[in-house]
């Protein structure tokens, strides 16, 4: 596929760059401030930052290009918005807020835990460039989880991203944890994402699980 990567240069973007490639993708990178021409792109992928993807992923819509979203922390209204934009083009945009597979069994096995477990508090760990907080991911695992799970956020150098759900019982602590240890953890599920997109109903659809 012809793809347009919003974030070449970021710690994902830069990762991207050359496995979409490897894996045949024809790929240009797009950086802040860049001018975008977005004729004869078949994808958008956007792995930037919460101010910026908005505004790409919107343009992107808008010009007929469908999108995958890994870039974290969009408002309710906006990704109501990019859904709007989306349906009106008659294309999919497809966002994760974890593209590792790891992390959406994490998120699985959580939500099965938390039928035996009412009491429960979620870690996500962090690098500390990483600007959103809580994360997707663990808003999206307390969503999964009944929704009023406390969610405790740390931010450290030399951390990638982290994630404990522990749930305590009479006498007993069940601890859930998946450790991304390596930006290539998210490349199978961009890869995967791509090659579903033309698949997806027009509009929004969220959630790796969804592919799977
Ligand atoms: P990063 O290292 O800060 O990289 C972001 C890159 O995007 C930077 O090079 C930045 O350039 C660039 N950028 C900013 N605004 C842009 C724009 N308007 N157009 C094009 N590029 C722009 O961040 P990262 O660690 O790669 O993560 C990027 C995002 O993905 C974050 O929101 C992170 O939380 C999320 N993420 C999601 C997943 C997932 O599985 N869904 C996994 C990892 C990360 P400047 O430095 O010049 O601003």
């Amino acid at each position: 596929m012809r793809v347009l990567l919003f974030g070449r240069d970021g710690k994902v973007g830069a990762v991207l760059m050359g496995a979409l490639r490897a894996a045949g993708h024809e790929v240009e990178g797009v950086e802040a401030g860049e001018p975008v021409d977005f004729a004869g792109f078949e994808a958008a992928v956007d792995f930037t930052a919460p101010a910026a993807v908005f505004g790409n992923a919107a343009a992107a819509l808008s010009a007929g290009v469908p999108c995958v979203i890994g870039t974290t922390g969009l408002a309710d209204t906006d990704l109501a918005e990019l859904d709007r934009l989306a349906r009106e083009g008659r294309i999919p945009c497809f966002l994760a807020p974890n593209f590792a597979l790891g992390a959406v069994l994490m998120m699985r096995f959580a939500a099965e835990a938390s039928r035996s477990f009412p009491h429960a508090e979620i870690v996500e760990l962090h690098a500390e460039t990483k600007l959103d907080a809580p994360s997707g991911t663990a808003k999206a695992t307390a969503a999964r989880m009944g929704g009023e799970v406390p969610i405790h956020s740390v931010r450290l150098p030399g951390l990638v991203a982290h994630q404990e759900v522990i749930l305590g019982g009479p006498g007993e602590i069940l601890t859930i944890r998946h450790d991304t240890t390596s930006r290539e953890a998210f490349v199978p599920g961009v890869l995967l994402a791509l090659d579903r997109l033309r698949g997806l109903p027009p509009g929004l659809t969220v959630g790796l699980e969804a592919l799977l």
